[in-house]
């Protein structure tokens, strides 16, 4: 096993060539509006971040800006790590993770293990305006949020109810048995669709495919979106539904504030997506923002708490193999990044990316700076 640690030759030379971020911020007049965000699946980034600079552009807050752009990806039920649809926990059940920021009155709010409720985003916002409190979890942020007229209702879909059921029946004991499998289809067979097809008749071959995926490869998921507008006021927030198949009442990163999220008003913000265990052991969101405070540019204060994150595996490449981990950070000055531990999650999958719309509205995703390279 390898103690070595490849850094990427990408991620080396943009460290040796950062200049000072205050020599760059001072050669800058006033912030331009810009937001980012992780890029989630089916466009979810680039149309959360299209929809919060809408906000901005009109005249809105940053909070609010943020809220709105993560409530379209809340609220689409194909989007299986946020909100409505996200997948559920070991007794199906979903639970919802949120924080977020408001730079010009450096509160916070957050909720942890929400149910029931799509929108935990409203949710959070709420605690950071109307109480004194920053977090609320489980059945007291259920309960807060009705007494706001939210109704509770059923985040399972079908789709993510047919990956449930599917995870359940790839529970095995020593023995290879399961109780989610009729006995006349043992001894397990090798699962191929054709033989899923036989218990779902109802799903198509790609909805197989994806819920059997999910069922044995627990995917990661969340979205972080961080607001600048003109004045150079900042906000953030990070909502997901946290790793699936989890432990109920298990909260990730996501709603820890300073963990999966974090922002200072005179200095930018940060969050993160992937493996919350992992950030929370390197306070990534924090980290980040301090990075900054101390004059690394956006990708360079992202490199370091990714390099803190393999430090924690002594650089060992084999158990870093599995880690997926994201961060994004926006500096007041409208300097950005996305980085991550890895160019891609898997050998061949697609490049790591971020999520960016700029004051002329274009929203599109940009590559993030990599600390490894997968072989
Ligand atoms: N960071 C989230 C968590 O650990 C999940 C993810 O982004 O995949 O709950």
């Amino acid at each position: 096993m390898s103690k070595d640690i490849s850094f990427s030759r990408r991620a080396v030379m943009m460290g040796a060539a950062a200049l000072p971020l205050a020599q760059r911020i001072s050669a800058q007049a006033s912030p331009k509006a810009t937001v980012i965000s992780s890029a989630n699946d089916f466009n979810g980034g680039i149309n959360c971040c299209a929809k919060a600079m809408e906000v901005i552009q009109a005249g809105g807050d940053t909070l609010d800006a943020v809220v709105a752009g993560v409530n379209l990806v809340e609220l689409d039920p194909r989007d299986s790590s946020v909100g409505y649809g996200g997948l559920p926990n070991e007794e199906g059940v979903v639970e919802l993770d949120c924080s977020c920021m408001h730079g010009p009155t450096r509160r916070g709010g957050a909720v942890g293990a929400l149910r029931g409720i799509k929108t935990p985003s409203k949710i959070a916002q709420l605690v950071l305006a109307e109480t004194e409190h920053m977090m609320l979890v489980g059945e007291g942020a259920l309960k807060f949020a009705k007494i706001y007229g939210y109704q509770e209702e059923d985040l399972l879909t079908d789709r993510s109810r047919l990956a449930f059921r599917m995870w359940k029946r790839e529970m095995r004991d020593r023995s290879g048995h399961t109780n989610w499998e009729s006995i006349t289809d043992a001894p397990p067979k090798p699962k191929k669709i054709a033989e899923l097809k036989k218990v779902f008749p109802q799903y198509d071959e790609e909805t197989l495919g994806w819920a059997y995926d999910v069922a044995v490869n627990p995917p990661h998921g969340t979205i972080n979106c961080i607001s600048l507008n003109g004045k150079g006021e900042m906000s953030a927030i990070t909502t997901t539904s946290g790793m699936a198949w989890k432990i109920p009442g298990r909260c990730g990163d996501s709603p820890i504030i300073g963990g999966g999220l974090w922002l200072d008003q005179d200095i930018g913000g940060a969050g993160s997506t992937g493996r919350g265990e992992e950030n929370l052991r390197v306070a990534g969101a924090h980290t980040v923002v301090e990075n900054m405070r101390h004059g690394m540019a956006p990708k360079d204060a992202i490199l370091d708490a990714l390099k803190r994150v393999s430090r924690n595996f002594d650089h060992d490449l084999e158990r870093l193999a599995p880690i997926d981990i994201h961060f994004y950070a926006l500096h007041k000055s409208g300097e950005y990044a996305g980085g991550s531990l890895w160019d891609r999650r898997t050998p061949k999958g697609a490049p790591a990316q971020f999520a960016v719309c700029t004051s002329d509205g274009r929203s599109r995703h940009e590559n993030s700076v990599f600390l490894l390279q997968r072989k």
